[in-house]
């Protein structure tokens, strides 16, 4: 049984965080002034302390520095009720591990302790909504555009904002990408949550620009009291968490990533199967420069899936071939095998989000630039079945009037195949609810 050691004046405070430790089986120790605390942990020698800064006989700071000299393996996590930045740099250079706010939860406590101390082996987290039970998903679409921002007159209808698209399901709040758009995002959920925390998980498809550049202008990211996870992949050629600190360093922006005040934890992905929380998430690499992936969400409402940036191999593969003397038959030969997975990942989405940045004329001027065209994305949609199909990533030269003629295209499209295929283009604003399913 692990333990931990509360040093706490204040009775009634010490009890609440005594009683969230006893009931996930930690053993607790109590001492209600800091000298008492000292004494209790360098004789019990306990894996956590959780300490208050303002107490009688030995004040946080110092408990922090006597017990950093005595006690290195301990973790330290300074508990208060003041925001101020001064006390946390104190505290953190006398010892600390972490600072964190009160009123503390056992959510923050169990994500800090799970990062302090991943060999004590933590709970599965409560779920927060009873198996078998399902509650309609919903998406909101907060940036929509590929390549780079484009306010103005000509795209008031789809909107300007980058690649940002917010997914509620099963208790999760996951927001796919940090373009431009999230900046909005940030300012609703700030609105809806108030001073309550909010537990957020950001997918990041890849780290092109128009997908990480709003981060450093999402709002919750600046509050002590959430917590954000932030998943990717590798870089081609550095990892995630440098290539998101590298935009926000002093050349380009005044307030560096460590600086964020939010519990910001970033993490590399290894594995393309994971789960945030009861929501199955699969990954599939995608056909973009450099590491960039499509993620498929399997919620208790159904399935949705995004591709922000990709393009089919067919025409590309032919080109290379082309040009590069390699057997037209075995460019073919991989072009199909590698649609057939793209359609099997796919297969029966009830919502797929897809970079659709091109015309059939204008991808055959861009083969190779990372990019679909409408045409060959309803035809991939077709073949998997798909329930409903979202034009996304639409490029920045194109006005709400050329993305209506590209709907146009691709229901028209559609009405060929005979399939219930429905399409329409993304919107920012825009919110799609996946109607909960009734229970098997
Ligand atoms: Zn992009
Ligand atoms: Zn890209």
């Amino acid at each position: 049984m692990p333990r931990v050691l509360i040093i706490e004046d204040d009775a009634e405070n010490r009890r609440v965080l005594a009683d969230l430790f006893a009931r996930e089986d930690w053993n607790v120790l109590e001492a209600k002034d800091g000298q008492a605390g000292l004494e209790l942990a360098l004789r019990n020698r306990p894996e956590l302390i959780l300490c208050d800064l303002l107490m009688p006989k030995s004040n946080g700071f110092e408990v922090c520095r006597s017990i950093r000299e005595q006690l290195q393996p301990t973790k330290i996590i300074v508990v208060s009720g003041r925001d101020y930045e001064v006390d946390r740099t104190s505290a953190l250079e006398a010892g600390a591990d972490e600072y964190l706010l009160k009123p503390i939860t056992w959510e923050l406590l169990s994500s800090t302790i799970g990062r302090l101390l991943p060999e004590i082996p933590r709970r599965p987290e409560p779920r927060s909504v009873p198996e078998r039970e399902s509650v309609p998903a919903r998406i909101r679409l907060w940036g929509v555009r590929g390549s780079i921002p484009v306010p103005g007159k000509s795209t008031v209808r789809y909107g300007g904002n980058t690649s940002c698209v917010e997914v509620r399901a099963d208790g999760e709040i996951i927001i796919l990408d940090a373009g431009t758009g999230i900046r909005l995002l940030g300012l609703a959920l700030d609105k809806e949550f108030g001073r309550r925390s909010m537990k957020l998980t950001l997918l990041i498809s890849h780290t092109h620009w128009d997908h990480i550049q709003g981060l450093p202008f999402f709002s919750p990211a600046y509050n002590q009291k959430n917590l954000i996870r932030v998943l990717g992949y590798e870089g081609a050629r550095a990892g995630l968490a440098k290539i998101l600190a590298s935009q926000m360093e002093t050349p380009f922006f005044p307030v560096s990533l460590r600086q964020l005040p939010s519990h910001l934890a970033i993490e590399e992905l290894r594995d393309m199967e994971f789960q945030v929380g009861n929501v199955e998430v699969r990954s599939k690499f995608a056909n973009h420069p450099g590491i960039c992936v499509g993620y498929r969400l399997a919620t208790s409402s159904g399935s949705i899936a995004y591709f922000p940036d990709n393009e089919p191999y067919e025409e590309l593969k032919l080109l290379l071939a082309s040009r590069d003397g390699i057997n037209e038959d075995e460019a073919r030969d991989f072009a199909t095998a590698e649609r057939a997975k793209m359609v099997e990942f796919l297969q029966g989405c009830d919502l797929a989000i897809m970079d659709t940045q091109y015309t059939e004329e204008e991808y055959a001027k861009h083969i190779g630039w990372g990019h679909s065209s409408v045409g060959s994305v309803v035809s991939l949609a077709l073949d998997a079945n798909v329930a409903k199909l979202l034009l996304f990533h639409h490029d920045p030269n194109h006005d709400d009037q050329m993305i209506d003629k590209m709907v146009e295209h691709a229901r028209a499209l559609v009405a060929k195949s005979g399939k219930p295929l429905e399409v329409e283009a993304a919107r920012e604003g825009a919110e799609i609810v996946l109607e909960a399913k009734v229970a098997a």
